[in-house]
Parts: structure tokens; sequence; C-alpha cells
């Protein structure tokens, strides 16, 4: 069954649920009991890491890679 995420404009909570497709846009209540959420886009197709819950946050990328041009040696 597909997963929904929604976000509660009253306490600005998110949370998921799953629902057949056919009350995909039925509206749905807070946790915390507000009426007033707004469904948000599918994340159907989310990465693995980010599937796993880790916030979405980019890894530090390796600078000065030490390619061929790192150290100058085919300038
Ligand atoms: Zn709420």
């Amino acid at each position: 069954m597909p997963r929904y995420d929604f976000r509660c404009r009253s306490c600005g909570a998110t949370f998921e649920l799953r629902r057949a497709m056919a009350q995909a846009n039925d509206p749905a209540v807070c946790p915390q009991g507000h009426p007033d959420t707004v469904k948000l886009l599918s994340t159907v197709a989310v990465t693995g890491a980010a599937a796993a819950g880790a916030a979405p946050q980019q890894a530090p990328s390796a600078s000065g890679g030490g390619g061929c041009c790192g150290g100058g040696c085919c300038g």
C-alpha cells in the first residue's frame, strides 16, 4: 500500500499515512488532532539512504581528490 506524507499546517508536524491510492486525496488528520493538513509530494522514489529515516543531509564531498591534476603532475 502506498505511503503518503502529510504536513500539519497547525503545528507543522509531518507524518505518514498508508492508505489506498483511491484515498490518496482524502483529508488526513494530524497525530495531534489537527484537521488542517496538506499532502506533500510523493517521496516514493527517494534513495535508500533517505528512506532509512536519515535527514537529507549532503555528505561532505572529498576535496582535493588527488587526481592526476591534483598535484600538478600534468599541468
Ligand atoms: Zn498538528
